[in-house]
């Protein structure tokens, strides 16, 4: 049985000072949450503030990104080292720093490979261009990048992190796949890790879907058989929909049982 894991990624949003009140806000919600985790990931500048904040409760702290080296003559970066001390996740690939900052699928797994060394859990994410969706390249597109990202990987360090299919054109546009369209592809990355890694390893990983998830869709993409919880950019930025859509995830998980 794999846990739902709802994850919010707050990019390059909140100052510390917003960060606080949005926390403060989403809290007294979750108290009592059962059966889900809930993660966020707020800018590294905030990791302390909201660490002090989720202390005590059940919600899961991580960071948006990390570098490989532990320590050194790095101007700008953090260590996974520096983030393990307060999180237990760390977000890496994500398209954005794929795209924008040059991250090949060999960086992302040396800072896999470093995550993991300091027992944080990596969310590798993945994601097909709408050209390459359009020319139906997706499969060999998130092939490419889970193999690259994940070599010299064992099977057990798989099984304890989380893979994100986050299609590139359904990031923060409004135009989310849709249930059936995610679980299929999902249901892909799990054949492939499957070949890779084994079955049991393809059974136990956890793979969210990342892309416009709200909390009008939600319900959709957490009833679908592979899909184990979605990674949400901005809607996790509204307290009120962020709380919904946990609401809304718990909902549709209690009535599997
Ligand atoms: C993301 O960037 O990880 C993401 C899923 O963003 P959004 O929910 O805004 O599409």
């Amino acid at each position: 049985m794999r846990e739902v894991l709802l994850a919010a990624n707050w990019k390059m949003n909140t100052t510390p000072n917003e960060a606080q009140a949005l926390v403060t806000q989403i809290l007294p919600e979750l108290s009592d949450i059962t059966d889900i985790e809930v993660l966020l990931c707020p800018p590294f500048i905030s990791t302390l503030v909201v660490a002090d904040l989720l202390k005590g409760t059940p919600i899961r702290l991580g960071a948006q990104n990390c570098y490989y080296e532990d320590k050194g003559a790095f101007t700008g970066e953090i260590s996974p080292a520096m983030i393990a001390e307060a999180c237990q996740y760390v977000i890496l690939g994500h398209s954005e720093r794929r795209t924008l900052f040059g991250e090949s699928s060999h960086i992302v797994n040396l800072k896999i490979k470093a995550a993991l060394k300091h027992n944080l859990k990596p969310i590798l994410c993945i994601g097909e261009s709408l050209d390459e969706n359009e020319n139906a390249r997706t499969e060999e597109v998130l092939t490419t990048q889970l193999t690259q990202s994940l070599a010299d990987i064992s099977s057990t360090d798989v099984s304890n992190m989380v893979i994100a299919y986050e299609p590139i054109w359904a990031i923060g546009t409004g135009r989310a796949a849709s249930g059936e369209q995610a679980n299929a592809t999902i249901g892909m990355i799990r054949q492939t890790l499957s070949g890779t890694f084994g079955v049991p390893t393809a059974l136990t990983t956890r793979i969210l879907y990342g892309g416009s998830a709200n909390s009008s869709n939600i319900t959709e993409f957490v009833s679908q058989l592979e899909i184990d919880g979605a990674l949400v950019g901005g809607a996790a930025l509204k307290a009120d929909e962020f709380v919904n859509m946990i609401k809304h995830t718990i909902a549709v998980k209690a009535n599997e049982v």
